[in-house]
């Protein structure tokens, strides 16, 4: 009985998130993979900022006070997440962490 009432809860809750703005099909790359918290490093020079995968906030080194210069990334550097959609959506992406 407790297990039911387990999993009804849990599908409501990602029933709610999946209606979230941010999501935009990143599972389709993300789910699963394996994240490191760094701070942010430029990928090549021809480019000197990026954005959160899901809400869209900016990383960059140039130091101003909206930009972040520290977040989840892939291995490669390619795709950013910041710490707050990182809590929020780890639980359906299934992130690891090293
Ligand atoms: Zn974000």
């Amino acid at each position: 009985m407790l297990t039911l009432i387990f999993v009804c809860c849990r599908e409501i809750l990602i029933m709610i998130d999946k209606n979230d703005w941010r999501l935009q099909g990143q599972e389709k790359y993300l789910k699963g993979v394996t994240l490191y918290l760094k701070k942010y490093i430029k990928i090549s020079d021809a480019w000197d900022h990026d954005h959160c995968e899901f809400c869209w906030t900016k990383f960059s080194l140039e130091g101003s006070p909206d930009d972040l210069d520290e977040g989840y990334a892939t291995k490669d550097n390619y795709h950013w997440i910041c710490k707050r959609c990182f809590d929020d959506f780890k639980d359906i992406f299934q992130w690891k962490i090293t």
